[in-house]
C-alpha cells in the first residue's frame, strides 16, 4: 500500500470517552472486580458501548473515527501492555485481565504502578516502569481487535496509539533516561504499522502530547529520527501525529520535515495560524485543526472557526476539522442535562455537541458559510446572550477587588504571628492533628442519598451530620489529638461542596468525566463572577467547636484547587477568576474567626497540577496562584493561625511557591517520599510550621508506634521542634474507621514518646 493513495479526511475527533454515557463501564468493571460478573460479561458491556458510540459518530457525519482509545482502565497502561512493558512483578500473572488490573490497582501481593496526572489535566495515568529487565515485545491484540470490530461495522477507522516519544517520556526508568530505549521501540512500532495496514487501516494516529513540553536538542533529534524511520516504512497506513494541550514549537518543523502524512495541532492552547504559516514543510501535509476545545465545555464560535480554516488552507495541502484533544475530558452530552437553566445551556457544548460543531465547520469549509447559515445564526445568538448576561460581571465583586490595596494582603512577619499564636493556642510541642476528613461511613452516604431522593428532609440530614461530627470530636478527644477537625461528613467532594454554594457556578446532573480507572468526577461549571451569598461552613464548624475546648480547624478549599477541578470561564484570564474565588474564601475565613474559630485551613492540593507545561509560563502562574492564596488567607488577624495542605510528592518547581503562600502551618505528603521534601524546603529558607505526613494514608496498613517515631526523629533532623507538626499525609475519608483509630492512636503515642 502506498501512502499517497490515502484520501485525506475532513472531520474527526482525536479520541473518545469510554466510561459510558451512564457510567456503564464503571459499573461493569466494579462488578467484575468484585466477582459478580465474569470477563465475558465485562467484554460484552465494553463492546456494546463501542458499537453505540461508533453508530452515533457515523450518524453525526465524521469521516474518520478514532479506534482503540477505548480502555478498561487507562491508555498509557494499554500502551505498556502493547509494548510488553509491564514490570516483572505482574508479568507472571497468567490471566491477561487479572494481570492488567493488578498493574492498575495492585492486589494482595503486588503493588500497582504509580499514578500521576496526564499533563495539566485532572485525568490520571499509570506510570510505566522501565528497568534493565524490561524486554519490549509487541502485543497488538487489543488495537487489532478493536480495529476489525470497527471495520466490520463500516466505520472509517483510524487506530490511535500513544506515540513512542510520549510513552517513554511518561515512563520512569530505573536506569538512565527512558529515551535511551527509543531505538528498541521504533522497530516494534514499524511492525505495528504493518499489522494495522494489513488489517485494513488507512490512517493511524500516534499521540505525542509530550511534544508540547520543553524538549532538549537531543530529544528534538529523537523526534526527527523516530518519525523519519516510522514514515519510511514500506507497508503502513497514512500517519497522523497528534499534538495537543499546547504549542509544539520546534517540534513542529521537526515533525513536518519527515514523511508523515498529517499533523494535529491544538488551536485552543496557543497554536495560531501564523505559527503554521512559518512551517513551509506543512504544505504537502494534511493539517488536522483542533479548533473545537476538547477539554472545556463552551460552545464554539463557528464564525471564528471558519475564518481560521480559510487562512489555514493556504498553509497546508488540505485541512480537516477536529477537536483539540480527546473528548475524554468532557461529559458525553448536554441532551441529558434537563436541570440546566436554558440560557446557560445554550452557551455550552459537551461531547456530542462538539462532534456536531466539528461537522458544521467541515461543511462550512467545504461548501461555504451559506451551507450552515442557520447554525451560524443560532451560535451567534447564543454567544451574544452569553456576552450580555449580567451574571458575567458583578459590579460589587469587581469594585471590591479593585479597591484592595497592599495593606489588605499584609500579615505581620511570620515570627510575630508565631509568638501571638503560641500564646493564644497554648499547644504542646509537636502538636498532633489530621488533614480534615474522617472516614465517609455508609451512614453518611446513606443520609446523603436519602436527602437527594427526598426520603429525609434537610433538618433530619443536619441532625445526622451533627451526630457524625459529635462522634468524630469525641474520638479525637479520646485519642488525645491537639488540634481537632469536624471530619467533613457533609462534603461529597471538596470542590463541588463549595461550588454549589457560590454564585457563578453551575452543577450538572450527569456530567461525569473519568478521573482515573473507574473513578469519575462531575466538575462544576464556572460561568460568571463569583460571590458568596452566605457563609458556607460556619454552622458545621461552630457546632464542632461547641463540643470541645480544644481548637477545631475551619476547613476550606483554596481558589486554585476550586478552579483546577472545575470547567472554567474562557472569557477572562484564570488569574481573574482565582481572585474572585479567593475573595469568597477570604470572607469565609473572616466569618469563622468572628465565630471564635482560632485556626483555619485552606487546602491547595491542586497547586502543582495547574503548573504550565512550559518553563517560560511557570513564573507567571506561580505568581498569581500564590497571590490568590494570600488574598484568601490574609483577611484574618495575626492571632488566627492559617494552615494549608498540599498533597503530591513531586514538589520540584513549586517548592518556593510553598514558602510564598506564607501559611503559618503547611501539611504535606512526605510519608512516601521519606521526608526529602523537608530538605528541599530548608534549601529554600522555609521557616514556617510544617507537618510532613508521618504515615501513608493511601494504604490500609496501620503504622506502628516505632515506625512513626522513626519518621518523626528523621523529621526533627531537618526541622526544629518548635516548627514541627505531627499529622498523617492526607485526609482520611477513603479509609475505614477501625484502621484510622488504630493508626491515629499510634501517631499520638509516637508524638508523646518523641516529646
Ligand atoms: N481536607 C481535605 C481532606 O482531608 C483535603 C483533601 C486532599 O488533600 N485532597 O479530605
Ligand atoms: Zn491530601
Amino acid at each position: 500500500m502506498t501512502v499517497s493513495s490515502q484520501k485525506p479526511f475532513t472531520a474527526t475527533v482525536l479520541g473518545l470517552p469510554r466510561v459510558g454515557p451512564r457510567r456503564e463501564l464503571k459499573r461493569a468493571t466494579e462488578s467484575y472486580l468484585a466477582g459478580r460478573i465474569d470477563a465475558d460479561a465485562l467484554h460484552a458491556v465494553a463492546r456494546d458501548l463501542r458499537r453505540d458510540q461508533f453508530a452515533e459518530l457515523l450518524a453525526a457525519g465524521l469521516d474518520s473515527i478514532p479506534v482503540g482509545t477505548f480502555s478498561y482502565y487507562d491508555q498509557v497502561l494499554d500502551t505498556a501492555v502493547l509494548l510488553g512493558a509491564l514490570p516483572p512483578r505482574v508479568a507472571d500473572i497468567a490471566d491477561p485481565l487479572d494481570r492488567y488490573f493488578a498493574a492498575a490497582r495492585g492486589n494482595d501481593t503486588v503493588e500497582p504502578l504509580e499514578m500521576t496526572k496526564w499533563f495539566d489535566t485532572n485525568y490520571h495515568y499509570l506510570v510505566p516502569e522501565i528497568g534493565a529487565d524490561t524486554t519490549f515485545s509487541l502485543n497488538p491484540e487489543k488495537v487489532l481487535q478493536e480495529l476489525r470490530e470497527a471495520i466490520e461495522l463500516g466505520v472509517p477507522a483510524r487506530p490511535v496509539v500513544v506515540g513512542p516519544i510520549t510513552f517513554l517520556k511518561l515512563a520512569k526508568s530505573a536506569t538512565g533516561s527512558p529515551l535511551d530505549r527509543l531505538g528498541e521501540l521504533v522497530g516494534l512500532y514499524r511492525e505495528l504499522l504493518r499489522l494495522l495496514a494489513e488489517a485494513g487501516a488507512q490512517w493511524v494516529q500516534l499521540d505525542e502530547p509530550a511534544l508540547v513540553t520543553d524538549l532538549t536538542a537531543d530529544e528534538l533529534d529523537a523526534v526527527r529520527t523516530t518519525y523519519a524511520e516510522l514514515s519510511s516504512a514500506a507497508e503502513r497506513p497514512a500517519i497522523l501525529v497528534a499534538t495537543y494541550f499546547g504549542h509544539p514549537d520546534a517540534a513542529l518543523p521537526a515533525l513536518a520535515g519527515t514523511d508523515i502524512d498529517a499533523v494535529a495541532l491544538d488551536f485552543t492552547a496557543g497554536v495560531d495560524v501564523a505559527a503554521v504559516a512559518e512551517v513551509p514543510a506543512l504544505a504537502n501535509k494534511l493539517l488536522v485543526a483542533g479548533l473545537v476545545d476538547g477539554r472545556n465545555v463552551w460552545r464554539a464560535d463557528l464564525d471564528h472557526g471558519l475564518a481560521m480554516l480559510a487562512t489555514l488552507l493556504g498553509s497546508a495541502d488540505s485541512v480537516a476539522v477536529s477537536t483539540s484533544c480527546s473528548l475524554l475530558h468532557v461529559p458525553y452530552t448536554l441532551a441529558v442535562e434537563t436541570g440546566l437553566e436554558e440560557r446557560l445551556r445554550s452557551w455550552l457544548a459537551f461531547g456530542a455537541e462538539k462532534v456536531a460543531e466539528v461537522r458544521l465547520l467541515a461543511t462550512g469549509l467545504a461548501e461555504g458559510p451559506e451551507a450552515i447559515g442557520a447554525e451560524l445564526a443560532a451560535t451567534r445568538a447564543a454567544l451574544a446572550s452569553r456576552k450580555a448576561d449580567r451574571r458575567l460581571e458583578d459590579p460589587q465583586v469587581r469594585a471590591r477587588l479593585a479597591g484592595l490595596d497592599a495593606e489588605a494582603l499584609r500579615r505581620a512577619p511570620a515570627e510575630e504571628r508565631r509568638a501571638l499564636q503560641r500564646d493564644r493556642l497554648r499547644l504542646p510541642s509537636l502538636p498532633t492533628t489530621t488533614i480534615g476528613s474522617y472516614p465517609q461511613t455508609s451512614a453518611i452516604r446513606l443520609a446523603r442519598a436519602a436527602l437527594r431522593k427526598g426520603e429525609i428532609d434537610q433538618q433530619e440530614y443536619i441532625r445526622r451530620m451533627r451526630a457524625e461530627i459529635a462522634e468524630v470530636i469525641a474520638l479525637q478527644e479520646e485519642l488525645g489529638l491537639d488540634v481537632l477537625v469536624h471530619g467533613e461528613p457533609e462534603r461529597n467532594d471538596m470542590v463541588q461542596y463549595f461550588a454549589e454554594q457560590l454564585d457563578g457556578f453551575a452543577a450538572t446532573e450527569l456530567g461525569w468525566v473519568q478521573s482515573y480507572g473507574t473513578r469519575c468526577v462531575r466538575p462544576p461549571i464556572l460561568f460568571g463572577d463569583v460571590a458568596r451569598p452566605t457563609a458556607m461552613t460556619l454552622d458545621w464548624i461552630t457546632y464542632a467547636q461547641s463540643l470541645t475546648e480544644k481548637p477545631v480547624k475551619g476547613m476550606l478549599t483554596g481558589p486554585v484547587t476550586i478552579l483546577a477541578w472545575s470547567f472554567v470561564r474562557d472569557d477572562q484570564p484564570l488569574a481573574d477568576s482565582a481572585r474572585q474565588v479567593a475573595l469568597a474564601i477570604r470572607d469565609e475565613t473572616v466569618d469563622l474567626q468572628g465565630a471564635g474559630i482560632r485556626i483555619v485551613q485552606v487546602d491547595e492540593p491542586a497547586l502543582r497540577e495547574l503548573l504550565p507545561l512550559r518553563a517560560v509560563d511557570q513564573p507567571a502562574y506561580l505568581e498569581w496562584s500564590v497571590q490568590s492564596f494570600r488574598l484568601a488567607t490574609s483577611g484574618v488577624a495575626d492571632t488566627t493561625q492559617i494552615h494549608t495542605h498540599l498533597c503530591y510528592s513531586e514538589f520540584g518547581a513549586v517548592i518556593d511557591a510553598i514558602a510564598g503562600l506564607d501559611a503559618d502551618v503547611t501539611s504535606i505528603e512526605a510519608a512516601r517520599s521519606h521526608m526529602e521534601v523537608l530538605d528541599d524546603l530548608n534549601a529554600e529558607g522555609f521557616d514556617l510550621g510544617v507537618g510532613p505526613g508521618v504515615y501513608d494514608i493511601h494504604s490500609p496498613r496501620v503504622p506502628s508506634v516505632e515506625e512513626i517515631t522513626t519518621s518523626l526523629r528523621a523529621a526533627l533532623k531537618a526541622v526544629p521542634a518548635q516548627r514541627l507538626w505531627v499529622n498523617p499525609d492526607c485526609g482520611l475519608k477513603t479509609r475505614g474507621p477501625v484502621e484510622v483509630t488504630a493508626a491515629l492512636r499510634n501517631m499520638v503515642a509516637a508524638a508523646a514518646a518523641v516529646r
